[in-house]
Parts: C-alpha cells; structure tokens; sequence
C-alpha cells in the first residue's frame, strides 16, 4: 500500500459537477474579478466565521502583510511571532520593513501562550502575530488580553485552522484581525492561491479593502498610501463557495482520522501536537521523544510505502533569507521541537485502510522506540 501525505486529486474530482458548474458559470460570465462569484464568497465566509468583515486578497501571505499593515506596522517597528510556524508572518513583516521577535512555543502544543508572549514584551511592539498551527487552536483570548494592556494589536494566523472554535466562538475572533490562506492544501483550498482577511473591526475592513487595490478608496481614485494589487480571483471565489460548504464535513473526516491516530498512540512515548480544545487538524504532527531518530522513523514509514513530512524544518531564526529578530529570546522549545516532529498523512480522502496501516505504522515506531 501507498499512503501519500495528501492527494488533493482525491478532494476535486474532476468530473464533481458542482467545481464544474461554479467554473463554467464564471467563464460564460465575462467577469473575471471581483464579481458577483466574489462578493457573495466573502459574505457566505463571514457568516461561517460569524465575524462582520471578509475581505478576499491573492494569498494567505499577502493577507498577514496587509492586516499587519492596516493595524499600524511600519518600517522599524517590531511584530512579535512564534519561529515554528512557517514564516509566513515573518516574511510579511520582513516586506513591511518590519523587524521581527520570536517568542517560543508550548512543548505540548507547539503553540505561542500568553506567557511565552509576556516574556518577549519589550518596546516598539506594533502588532502580535498568533498562529493557530495545525488546526490547533492557540489561547488567542489570552495573548489579546494581555497585548490590548500594551496597546498592541493582535492578528490572529487561522491559514490551518478555518472551522475551528473554541468556547463557543471560531478561531479570530479574538484578535484585532485574522488572516486565511486558501492555498490547496488548505483545509479550505482553492484551484489556486487565495487568501482573506477577516475581522470584527470594520476599520480594518475598510482598510484592507482599499489595500488590496491599488489603495482606491473609488475606482481609479488612490487615497490611501501603501496600496497593492492582491485580489482574489473570480473562479476562485466561485470554487471556494462549494469548499465552504463542504468544509464541515471534511474538517469533521479529518477530526475521524487524527482520533484514530490518537489512539494507537495511547501507551506510546510519541505525542501529538495538540491543543487542550477545538482544533480541526490541518495535519498530524508526531513530537517524537527527545533522543529518537526521526531519520529512523521516516524510514520505518517510507518501508511501509507511508509519506511523512517536516513542518516545518527550518525555524525562522535559523532561515538564511530573513533577516536576524530585533532581539534574541529563549526559543528552547521552537529548537528542540524542530528536530522532532514528524507529518503523518492527513486529509479527508483517506481510506479507512489507509488510515489503518498508518496505525500499523504508528504500532511498529512505538515499539521501535521501547524495546
Ligand atoms: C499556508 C500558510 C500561510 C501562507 O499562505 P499562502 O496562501 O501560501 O501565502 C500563512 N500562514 C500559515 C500558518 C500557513 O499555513
């Protein structure tokens, strides 16, 4: 058997008639951007995050650099994120003229808290970028709470994590503002890139509205400075529209795998990287335990015909092209964990015996590390 680590063939069929009927409405349309497909899209995803404003932007990058640009970052200022998450937020920094810092991560979890936050404060602080990693949901309430005592504002990074809530409320809701990739790998993917902004403040709103287009705040009439092209396309938002209505689903499919997942690792010395509630499992991360070799155990899965992957391999602090944090802090935790996690396949399309043979899998490497 073959477990591949995702197979987006697998989610758009390509002969599924509802992907087919949103893409050929659009092109017998003659409106390719920011047309009817897309402004219903940003109404039907506002609603499903039960925030009052979303607006549709070309990538889930482009919408942490516009978000952190209409909360007030500027060149020189400093945007605090956590190393483990990809980098996402401290490329978008980095192209704002923005230094970084990075605060470290729970050992359990892998996710920025609001003391690994309270121990990085320091001055010049324009905004905290808080990642929903994995689909696990971040105690993004607490870091806000304590952010909005400084007066910095909070985005919350929910690219893994759409669909997911906690106490009731869904992720990003709780920061200033929260950014969406609809990449394809995505929990919700498009046939392409894509990405959205999301908030409660319909300031930012409006902001990133005009952001997005060239800074119009009317057609061919630039009154806000700092503006870019970064739109979303039509066919996408056509498509996005039967993701999301199908995101529930999928989201709960993937929630079936990782409690299977999780069970055959009961009585094993191998974690995974979850958080204590909500959560829609972007992926399913191992933390292997310190002193495994987790080149040993990606071969024991690659023998067994299973993918595994590292997300991610490089910490931000340790990556050649961004440039070093405004000042150092303790990232023990970022480093060791960097060398100890491992991706399991994960997405909604696996088999039932795929899924199995993972545990198989999971069974052998618990065994490989007790004996
Ligand atoms: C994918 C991802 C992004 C970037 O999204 P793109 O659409 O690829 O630009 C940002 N943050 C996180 C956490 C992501 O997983």
């Amino acid at each position: 058997m073959r477990v591949p680590i995702n197979d987006l063939s697998r989610s758009w069929q390509a002969t599924d008639p509802d992907v087919q009927t949103a893409i050929t409405r659009v092109a017998a349309s003659g409106w390719y951007v920011h047309g009817p497909e897309h402004g219903a899209f940003e109404q039907e995803l506002a609603q499903f995050v039960g925030l009052p404003h979303a607006v549709g932007v070309a990538s889930g990058t482009d919408a942490l650099e516009l978000a952190l640009q209409a909360v007030g970052c500027r060149s020189g200022g400093i945007v605090m994120v956590a190393a483990n998450a990809g980098g996402y937020a401290s490329v978008a920094a980095a192209k704002l003229g923005s230094h970084v810092i990075y605060a470290d991560v729970d050992q359990s979890s892998l996710l920025m808290t609001p003391q690994s936050v309270k121990r990085c404060m320091g001055p010049g602080l324009d905004a905290v970028v808080v990642t929903h990693l994995y689909g696990n949901v971040a105690d993004a309430q607490g870091i806000a709470q304590l952010c909005h005592e400084h007066g910095v504002p909070v985005i919350e990074d929910c690219a893994q994590a759409i669909g997911a809530r906690s106490a009731g409320q869904h992720v990003g809701s709780w920061g200033d503002a929260a950014t969406l990739s609809f990449y394809p790998t995505k929990n919700l993917g498009g046939l392409g890139d894509g990405g959205a902004v999301i908030t409660s403040r319909s300031d930012i709103g409006a902001t990133v509205a005009e952001l997005r287009q060239y800074g119009w705040s009317h057609r061919y009439r630039i009154d806000r400075p700092g503006g870019s092209n970064s739109r979303l396309d039509e066919i996408q938002a056509a498509v996005l529209r039967v993701g999301l209505r199908r995101l529930n689903d999928r989201n709960r499919a993937r929630e079936r795998v990782l409690s299977q997942y999780s069970a055959a690792l009961e009585s094993s010395p191998i974690q995974l990287a979850r958080s204590r509630e909500g959560g829609v499992h972007h992926l399913a991360v191992l933390i292997l335990p310190t002193g495994a070799s987790r080149a040993s155990a990606r071969e024991l899965f690659a023998n067994m015909g299973i993918a595994t992957d590292i997300h991610y391999p490089i910490p931000d602090h340790r990556q050649a092209g961004l440039p070093p944090p405004a000042w150092e802090t303790d990232l023990a935790v970022t480093e060791s964990a960097s060398e100890r996690i491992l991706s399991i396949p994960c997405f909604p399309e696996l088999t039932p015996d795929e899924v199995e043979w993972v545990c198989q899998g999971l069974n052998r490497l618990t065994r490989s590390l007790v004996t």
